[in-house]
C-alpha cells in the first residue's frame, strides 16, 4: 500500500488507514468503466441508500460515461453495537418508478447482508427490467445471507470502518480516506 499519513485531526480516532483517497478513486474509476461498458445502449438507473453512499455515489456517477439517472432511499440503521439484530425500516422511499428499468443498486458497505436482502425483496417486487448490485466495501466473512453482487470495489475483513461517507454515530463521514476506528472510540461511543 502506498504511504498515507493519518491527518493530525484524525489521529485520536483512527487506528489505521485501509484505503487512501487515491486507491478509492482508482477503483471507483474502474467500476465506472466496467458499468459503462456493461450497460452501453441501455437506460440505467442508479439507486443508493442514504447517507453512507453519498461519496461513492457521486464519484461513481462521474465515472460512468453513459446516460444515467439517480434516486435515493433511506432506511433506519441499527447501531454498531447491535449489528447482528438486522432490523430494517424504510424511512424514505424512491421517487422514481423502477418498473421496466435497468436498476443498479449502489451500496457503500455490505456486512451481514440483512439490510440489502430486505431492500432487494422490496425493490424486485416492483418488476425492474434488470436488477444488479454494486458495493464498494464487502465484508464477506460476516455474511448471513447469500447475495449476488455484480460489482465489488474491495473485499475487507471484519473491521468497523469509517470515512468516505461511512460514519460512526454520524461522525467521520467527511474523512477522504477509509480507516479503522480505534477500539477505545468504539467502546466509549
Ligand atoms: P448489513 O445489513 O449488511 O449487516 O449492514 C449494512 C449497513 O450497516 C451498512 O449500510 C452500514 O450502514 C452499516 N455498516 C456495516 N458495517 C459497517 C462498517 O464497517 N462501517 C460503517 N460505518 N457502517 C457499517
Amino acid at each position: 500500500m502506498e504511504e498515507f499519513d493519518i491527518p493530525p485531526e484524525c489521529m485520536q480516532v483512527i487506528d489505521r488507514v485501509l484505503f487512501t483517497p487515491e486507491q478509492i478513486q482508482r477503483r471507483v474509476e474502474e467500476l465506472g468503466a466496467q458499468i459503462s461498458a456493461d450497460y452501453a445502449g441501455k437506460s440505467l438507473l442508479l439507486i443508493g441508500v442514504l447517507r453512507g453512499v453519498i461519496f461513492f455515489m457521486t464519484d461513481l456517477l462521474r465515472a460512468i460515461k453513459i446516460p444515467v439517472e439517480v434516486d435515493f432511499m433511506s432506511v433506519s440503521n441499527y447501531s454498531p453495537e447491535s449489528r447482528d439484530m438486522g432490523f430494517v425500516r424504510l424511512v424514505k422511499d424512491l421517487e422514481l418508478s423502477i418498473t421496466d428499468r435497468h436498476v443498479l443498486f449502489v451500496e457503500d458497505i455490505i456486512d451481514t447482508g440483512l439490510t440489502l436482502n430486505y431492500l432487494l425483496r422490496t425493490l424486485k417486487a416492483r418488476q425492474p427490467a434488470s436488477f444488479e448490485v454494486c458495493v464498494l466495501f464487502n465484508k464477506e466473512k460476516r455474511r448471513l445471507i447469500d447475495l449476488s453482487l455484480r460489482y465489488v470495489g474491495f473485499n475487507i475483513p471484519d473491521y468497523y470502518v469509517v470515512g468516505y461517507g461511512l460514519d460512526y454515530r454520524e461522525k467521520y463521514r467527511n474523512m477522504p480516506f477509509v480507516g479503522l476506528i480505534k477500539a477505545e472510540v468504539l467502546q466509549n461511543g
